[in-house]
């Protein structure tokens, strides 16, 4: 897979509805077929590889992740997780055995949001909580529609397919942080995706010339966020498992000769504990006012987004911690601080993620590796996630009553 936009430093550019993503949906497609799956394409252009189960009237048990990637992205991220729902299949056939219910190994369009933004918007559709027509519409840096991209490539399914009631749900990828390295551990068991808080930040000044205005008489939009960017900083190093991050900064007019009068800035905060991360945003509010006094500065603060955070179904995170312990293989409870396909589908779906090692935690980048011993004993792992529960017998349900 890694063929289909390798970069020359062993990573992949493959962004949402290329070339490249339809070069690799194609290969997928002859792969899936030759391991006994019947391909459907709906309308978001979602890949669903479908192998049949004995019973095809029960509800089905769904794995799979992304194909697409970042640009200079790396060769893990997402495919992994097809690949192994594909090497899933293969040993089935190869056994000789048939789950009692249908296995779906989804390809889920545009996961990344790199080309077309918001990103996870084939599972958002079909979760019900992105609008199709709004989505066709995305345009990317050139103009180019995310309908018509889609069309183009000949992903365009003609009509909606909705295997719903879906029995489980399984994604498996790669970590994409250093935890489970540092901790000698091979398996990572989220419990859950953290919850985010957006804001953004608008600081005004008063714009002056650079050489004539005294220092003491300055209120410098630039210095007073360099004041707020270290406090948030500092509020997130020391809070419980909470992250903080200042990630976009504008500073108007942006010149070298000016004393900038305004200043508009983001911040992104994450955790597990929804207290603890309200808590880290009244400081940071908090922080902000102060600073804000302090360098004569005015501030606005608002927020733009906030997701409650996405636990998942504990009987399926049990189930993916004692396959890995009947596999022999460390694993580590842990949280999910990056967002995946799986928040959608775990809103109707009981789901759980399976995570191996990326190795020295990086990720969106072309060195992005995992060790090949890792990615066997995940995709093992996901097999007998669904060998479980693709036999589960016709009065097993985890939902809740
Ligand atoms: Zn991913």
């Amino acid at each position: 897979m890694a063929r289909y936009g390798a970069t020359p430093n062993n990573g992949v550019t493959r962004l949402a509805l290329t070339d490249e993503d339809r070069d690799a949906r194609n290969q997928l497609r002859t792969w899936f077929n030759e391991a006994g799956c019947e391909t459907v394409v709906d309308r978001m252009g979602n890949m669903f590889f479908i192998l049949p189960g004995r019973n095809r009237n029960l509800p089905a048990v769904m794995t799979g992740s992304h194909c697409d990637s970042q640009p200079q992205g790396g060769r893990f991220d997402g495919i992994l997780g097809i690949l192994a729902g594909l090497e899933v299949c293969r040993t089935l056939q190869d056994e000789n055995m048939q789950l009692e219910r249908d296995l779906i190994v989804v390809n889920w369009t545009n996961e990344e949001g790199s080309r077309f933004t918001p990103g996870t918007t084939g599972s958002g559709v079909f979760a019900g909580r992105l609008n199709r027509e709004e989505m066709y519409s995305l345009t990317d840096r050139n103009g180019l529609t995310f309908g018509g991209e889609l069309r183009r490539i000949g992903y365009m399914g003609e009509t909606d397919f909705d295997p719903r009631p879906l029995h489980a749900n399984f994604e498996y990828h790669i970590e994409q942080g250093p935890v489970l390295e540092r901790s000698g551990n091979t398996i990572g068991v989220p419990k859950g995706i953290v919850c985010l808080r957006w804001y953004d930040v608008n600081l005004h000044g008063v714009p002056n010339h650079a050489g004539p205005t005294p220092m003491n008489e300055r209120q410098d939009a630039v210095y007073a966020f360099a004041c707020m960017a270290r406090e948030i900083f500092q509020i997130g190093l020391n809070a419980d498992e909470v992250v903080a991050t200042v990630g976009e900064v504008h500073p108007t007019p942006n010149s070298r000769n000016v004393i900038a009068g305004h200043c508009r800035f983001t911040i992104d905060v994450r955790g597990w504990d929804e207290t603890e991360t309200d808590r880290v945003c009244a400081d940071i509010k908090w922080a902000i006012a102060a600073m804000a006094k302090k360098t004569g500065c005015s501030a606005d603060i608002r927020q733009t987004w906030a997701v409650e955070r996405a636990p998942f179904h504990p009987d399926l995170v049990q189930l993916v911690h004692d396959s890995a312990d009947r596999l022999k293989l460390p694993a580590l409870d842990m949280v999910s601080g990056a967002s995946h396909d799986t928040v959608y589908i775990n809103q109707f779906t009981p789901s759980a993620m399976i995570f191996v090692p990326s190795i020295g935690g990086r990720s969106h980048a072309e060195i992005e590796e995992t060790s090949w011993a890792d990615c066997a004993a995940g995709a093992d792992v996901l097999l007998h996630c669904i060998l479980r529960t693709g036999n589960d017998p016709e009065a097993i349900s985890y939902r809740k009553n």
